[in-house]
């Protein structure tokens, strides 16, 4: 038999009114639940979800894990339906629970995540359904550049926005002595992993380490919620050779997408940037934005967020562009053109993608320069206006020799 204990915490963090997470323990299941959605929504959503999810006592294998998580799903769907206030309201759910005597089971829907620790460091064991873990899938953002990025907080899978959801299940193989971190992202979006190592590693009590870890996010800043549960395998069949990860199946979610989608009735037609089709779950952490609460259960692969983001985009970048141009364009300096001296439009040596044209011709050569404006010259001599500049050539007409003077 499988034996496990735990420990957990939960804190509302620095900033946050109120705790949209809910943590689950019991003696064979642990979950935490990341709660999104305004008006009470989002707590709402993950208290029944763990509820849920807890009425199981055990799983036998991982199909009735993940139908187990289904069945959460269904329950957060209805009271949405229930109470107009709670509509859009949606919740990760992380799970670790034993599987029948020999077995341990994940599965996870949204960004909270499942850590093995080891010697010096951890495993994350489950992925992120979140825009920004796509977007570092697609090599278009760095692991470092999505750990501060604005949108991390937009997930791409929740519980509670349609019937349908896509849950990734993995099975393990129980090892005597393993701890597991199971947590909302106000953690890993506070604390470095290296940091959630040593805490794990230093503190033998799961209570105590669970305790600590959700200080040190608050101590970081606390800009979340925070729930951390730690779970320790004390004892289990013993398992000839374990994986490193200790993962001995996976089954993952098949997006429906991956058939043409007939899409008669016009809904749920859309893209899952995380898995290339599939029904899209958007959410975004009611307390960013409030507005998640109106998220409807299938939205059009092109938001209305998405459509501000990029006008905003446009925008900035015609900006950009103006100021280039201006920069670049808005002024003459008198310089050199073969053996003549001209006056040219732009700056000397270009900007970016412009360089400088003639404007017009000064009337004079290079040879006839007197020697003192010559540096000047090959510098190229700025103004602000093409009046200032065609001064500039009469003085230098003014200060030249001729260089035949039998021929003026
Ligand atoms: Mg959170």
């Amino acid at each position: 038999m499988i034996r496990l204990t735990a420990g957990s915490a939960s804190d509302p963090g620095r900033v946050r009114r109120g705790n949209q997470d809910h943590a689950l323990l019991s003696d064979l299941v642990f979950a935490v639940a990341d709660g999104m959605g305004g008006h009470q929504g989002g707590e709402v959503a993950s208290e029944v979800a763990v509820t849920e999810l807890g009425a199981s006592e055990a799983f036998a294998t991982l199909d009735d894990l993940v139908a187990a998580v289904h069945r959460s799903n269904d329950r957060v769907v209805d009271r949405s339906r229930e109470d107009p206030e709670l509509r859009g309201m949606g919740t990760t759910l992380c799970v670790l629970a034993a599987l029948g005597p020999d077995r341990l089971g994940v599965a996870n829907v949204g960004d909270s995540r499942i850590y093995l620790g080891e010697a010096g460091g951890l495993l994350q064991l489950t992925e992120d359904h979140s825009l920004v873990e796509a977007l570092v899938r697609d090599g278009r953002l760095t692991r470092d550049e999505a750990a501060v990025h604005p949108q991390r907080n937009i997930v791409t899978r929740a519980l509670g926005i349609d019937d349908k959801v896509l849950v990734d299940a993995w099975e393990l193989a129980p090892v005597p002595g393993d701890r597991y971190v199971i947590c909302s992202d106000g953690l890993f979006n506070e604390v470095a992993a290296i940091d959630i190592a040593a805490t794990l590693n230093r503190i033998d009590d799961p209570e105590a380490a669970a305790a600590a870890l959700v200080e040190a996010a608050n101590k970081a800043g606390g800009r979340d919620n925070v729930t951390v549960v730690v779970v320790d395998v004390l004892d289990a069949p013993e398992f000839d050779d374990p994986p490193r990860d200790r993962v001995v199946a996976t089954r993952r979610a098949v997006p429906e997408g991956a058939r043409p989608m007939a899409a008669t009735d016009g809904a749920a037609a859309s893209l899952d940037p995380d898995d290339g089709g599939g029904i899209v779950d958007e959410m975004v952490d009611a307390e960013t934005d409030g507005a998640a609460a109106e998220t409807p259960a299938s939205v059009p692969f092109i938001t209305w967020r998405l459509g501000i983001f990029v006008v905003a985009v446009l925008f900035v970048m015609g900006v950009l562009l103006t100021s280039v141009v201006l920069y670049a364009r808005s002024t003459y300096y008198v310089g050199i053109d073969g053996d003549e001296v001209v006056v040219y439009r732009g700056r000397p040596g270009g900007v970016l993608w412009f360089d400088p044209t003639v404007e017009e011709e000064v009337s004079l050569r290079v040879a006839e320069v007197d020697e003192s404006d010559l540096d000047d010259l090959l510098d190229g001599r700025e103004f602000d206006s093409l009046d200032e500049a065609r001064q500039y050539g009469v003085e230098l007409q003014l200060r030249a020799e001729p260089a035949d003077p039998s021929n003026p």
